[in-house]
């Protein structure tokens, strides 16, 4: 839910990865830890968190070097999107979802009343980032954020979150041997971070403490306000499974958002057959290119991006959505055939869209907003579908 990803999806922020160059963990003194809290001390002091306590949780604290390892990690291998998907959405997360939405009923009436959004999509969200909660991360939080306070190349994005979190510890909402998470600092139910918790987080079950940890309808009511905040529009769909025409050339792509009228005049129709409804701005994803499915996504999806700015995981938390509601599997089938590019491949690429005038930006193996539009104005040069999907056989092209 913010620049890091959350556990079960740590794979999908710019790629979906599955391996990775393993590093050596760097040596990092105890005492330059110490040294660098020292510093904190003011700043903590000075957003109401007293000296002693602040000395006391902090006394004996060792670095933790595996967090450097983790933030440093680079993407060498590529999880196609339907791997992804069929990993975060299969039966046994469909069947636990519906005895949560049972199990929770109660709770969910009063939060979709207070915040306008879909029982379904929470618990999907709550499926796809802890496995309902089965999964929330299990390092200690102060002791991961103070190590990213004070080493490596995040340090003023760690110390805030740091202070966050020294705040959450104060505030009495959750103690401080709870605070478990991710290396990159989010926890509880749906992996929220510290800095995100005091902007959100709510008490909903009534007890005085915002306990997104362990209480499921705080955990879920949190996450109804985030989504609200976030552009959420009450009883709207998230979008639809849709059929492109054939040898389909117009626009696609998050960032192209036009009106619902625009898209049914380019001949785009659901999947099964039915015209789209509304008059709403939304977005045409062709998440692997011209022989897969295709999506209309509307402003809620771009909500669920708000929450974790990755589209297959947005995708993942709407499938899953769409099957607690009873939908079906998506319809269109996959190219599964399809190999992903490596690494070294994917540089390979752009440096050579780069070469052919092509803004890119910086060859990072990362292929984003700009790279696809890159590989659009390619294949449309050289009289091929414009779908931006980065295959071996594109890269042969060139
Ligand atoms: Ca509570």
């Amino acid at each position: 839910m913010t620049s890091f990803l959350p556990l079960l999806v740590a794979a999908a922020a710019a790629a979906f990865t599955v391996s990775a160059q393993v590093a050596q963990p760097p040596v990092l003194q105890a005492s330059e830890l110490s040294a660098c809290l020292g510093q904190l001390r003011g700043e903590a002091l000075a957003r109401g968190i007293p000296g002693e306590k602040y000395d006391e949780i902090f006394a004996s604290m060792e670095p933790d070097p595996s967090i450097l390892v983790l933030m440093d990690k680079q993407p060498e291998f590529v999880t196609p999107i339907w791997d992804y998907l069929g990993a975060l959405v299969d039966e046994k997360r469909i069947a636990q979802g519906r005895l949560k939405l049972a199990a929770f009923s109660d709770a969910l009436d009063r939060i979709e009343e207070t915040y306008g959004v879909d029982r379904q999509v929470l618990v999907a969200l709550w499926g796809v980032e802890t496995r309902y909660g089965e999964i929330m991360g299990s390092r200690p939080l102060l002791r991961s954020l103070a190590t990213g306070a004070c080493f490596g190349r995040r340090q003023p994005f760690f110390r805030q979150e740091l202070l966050a979190t020294l705040r959450i510890v104060h505030s009495g909402d959750i103690a401080p041997e709870r605070l478990v998470g991710s290396w990159a600092g989010a926890f509880g139910q749906t992996q929220f971070m510290p800095s995100t918790f005091h902007r959100v987080a709510v008490d909903f079950d009534g007890d005085g403490r915002k306990d997104i940890l362990d209480s499921v309808p705080d955990a879920l009511a949190s996450t109804a306000n985030y989504l609200k905040q976030s552009g959420w529009k009450k009883g709207e769909p998230w979008g639809y499974e849709v059929r492109v025409p054939r040898k389909y050339d117009g626009p696609s792509g998050r960032r192209a958002r036009l009106p619902m009228e625009r898209w049914r005049e380019l001949g785009i129709k659901r999947i099964d057959g039915r015209a789209l409804p509304g008059d709403e701005n939304a977005a045409l994803l062709m998440p692997a290119g011209s022989r897969g499915p295709a999506f209309i996504v509307t402003s809620n999806f771009q909500a669920l991006i708000a929450y974790n700015p990755a589209e297959a995981y947005a995708l993942a938390i709407a499938h899953l959505s769409d099957r607690l509601k009873g939908g079906g599997a998506i319809q269109a089938s996959w190219p599964v055939g399809e190999t992903m590019l490596t690494r070294e491949q994917r540089i390979a690429l752009q440096e050579r869209l780069a070469a052919r005038g092509y803004d890119v930006g910086t060859p990072d193996g990362i292929i984003g907003p700009r790279t696809v539009e890159a590989i659009k104005e390619f294949q449309k040069s050289i009289g091929l579908q414009p779908d931006g999907f980065a295959t071996v056989a594109l890269l042969k092209k060139m």
